[in-house]
């Protein structure tokens, strides 16, 4: 088996590697890189792909794949709810992105007409390669995968965005995997810890709780993927007893989530927090909430780059009663970011100095780097197992390796573009 890294190494973005054996070629995952305009990873010939699979929804991971559908069809295997989730992503991307991306609406529905749901743990022939699925335990539906191959009976695993400890939402990710002869990890934190989740949740909402007994809207800008329905969850198993608002593309997304409830660890409490909060759609309701206060508003953006979080910011920036609660990672150079880094937005194109309380917690979807190592020493072996870290910024990826190596393991970062013999 051959592995090219043609995007997402020692990155974090525009994640895809080509797998090869013989005749046989299948990409995993074809992402992008969101920040500051869309990149993409290096040309691959659809014609020359035996098949595309994407480990989940978020567009680091699939946001690309449209590329692939513009003359050539190559069938697309994902899980069922990763490929609702895409298809509502791919289309607000088009909306947001436009005429920065090589491919429109009519590309989402070629790739959705060669799209195939597979379910966990069910293999996939693919010429001379069986492909198999595993939980990632990182959003709904999120996959690690197991590429086998006929002829040598070499495995490579490879984990896309791996969380190893339950979260509200979903479950932990699967270690019950064969010893595979190559591990792709990803190491988004591989250079820090994060803080106990209990821990995290009761500080949270209990900084929500105080926010609106005292008077004021709690504004919590949320990804629309995974950790809008995080936060929700995180608030009723918190019986949290006040005015909750759910706002932007979440919506959507809840919706496609909680149709598929076999991706959710607790599909009771999935349903009791998306039935406790209230849907608003209209600009009259929007209003009213404003009006309605005190609050919690969950609402995308989570990085407020768009979306009704905006007109929310608008009406709670000047207020010190309010607050604006952080609860996803800020891709450097957002609005969210320099928020973060200055205490200032810009406002309808004025830049404002927030008088609203400002504070970040940490509800990530990511393994920790101890979970990164615990999990490594699970489903690796030291003689047998060549371990490749990715999805990395900075020197995470190689540090990752060399903390790898460190405890006897065989590891090494690949550079972009790099080929890897499994
Ligand atoms: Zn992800």
């Amino acid at each position: 088996m051959r592995v090219r890294f043609l995007g997402g190494a020692r990155e974090i973005g525009r994640s895809a590697i080509l797998v090869s054996e013989g005749g046989t070629r299948i990409l995993l995952d074809m992402g992008v890189i969101l920040e500051p305009v869309p990149g993409f990873p290096a040309h691959v010939r659809p014609r020359d792909l035996s098949a595309v699979v994407i480990t989940h929804a978020h567009l680091d991971h699939s946001g690309a794949s449209p590329i692939l559908y513009t003359s050539w069809k190559v069938p697309l295997y994902a899980t069922k709810v990763t490929l609702s989730l895409m298809k509502l992503l791919l289309l607000d991307f088009i909306k947001v992105s436009g005429p920065l991306l090589p491919f429109e609406v009519i590309e989402v529905e070629n790739l959705m007409e060669c799209a195939e749901p597979v379910n966990f743990g069910e293999p996939i022939d693919i010429g001379n390669l069986t492909v198999t699925l595993y939980s990632s335990g990182h959003i709904p539906g999120a996959a690690q995968v197991l590429v086998e191959s006929k002829r040598t009976g070499k495995r490579l695993l490879y984990t896309g965005d791996l969380n190893t400890l339950p979260t509200r939402l979903v479950g932990p990710a699967d270690t019950q995997v064969p010893i595979p002869d190559a591990l792709i990890i990803e190491s988004t934190y591989a250079n820090e810890n994060h803080p106990d989740r209990m821990m995290e949740e009761e500080r949270f909402v209990e900084a929500v709780r105080e926010v609106v007994e005292r008077g004021g809207i709690a504004l919590i800008p949320s990804l629309a993927v995974g950790r809008a329905q995080e936060i929700l969850c995180i608030l009723t198993a918190h019986h949290f007893e006040y005015d909750v608002v759910l706002d932007g593309m979440a919506r959507q997304a809840s919706a496609i989530i909680r149709s598929y409830t076999e991706f959710v660890r607790n599909p009771d409490l999935l349903k009791r927090a998306l039935s406790y909060a209230h849907w608003v759609s209209s600009w009259r309701d929007r209003r009213e909430v404003v009006r309605q206060r005190p609050l919690a508003i969950v609402s995308s953006a989570g990085m407020l780059k768009g979306g009704p979080v905006l007109y929310y910011l608008k009406h709670v920036v000047n207020d010190p009663k309010s607050s604006i609660f952080l609860v996803s990672y800020q891709i450097p150079g957002t609005p969210g970011d320099v928020l973060l880094r200055t205490g200032r937005v810009f406002v309808e194109g004025k830049e404002v100095r927030v008088k609203a309380e400002v504070e970040r917690f940490d509800f990530s979807a990511h393994a920790g780097a101890d979970q990164l190592m615990k999990f490594v020493r699970k489903v690796a072996s030291k003689d047998r197992t060549k371990i490749l870290p990715v999805h990395g910024e900075g020197d995470n990826c190689p540090l990752f390796a060399s903390r790898l190596q460190s405890e006897g393991f065989k590891a090494l970062a690949p550079q972009p573009l790099d080929e890897v013999r499994v």
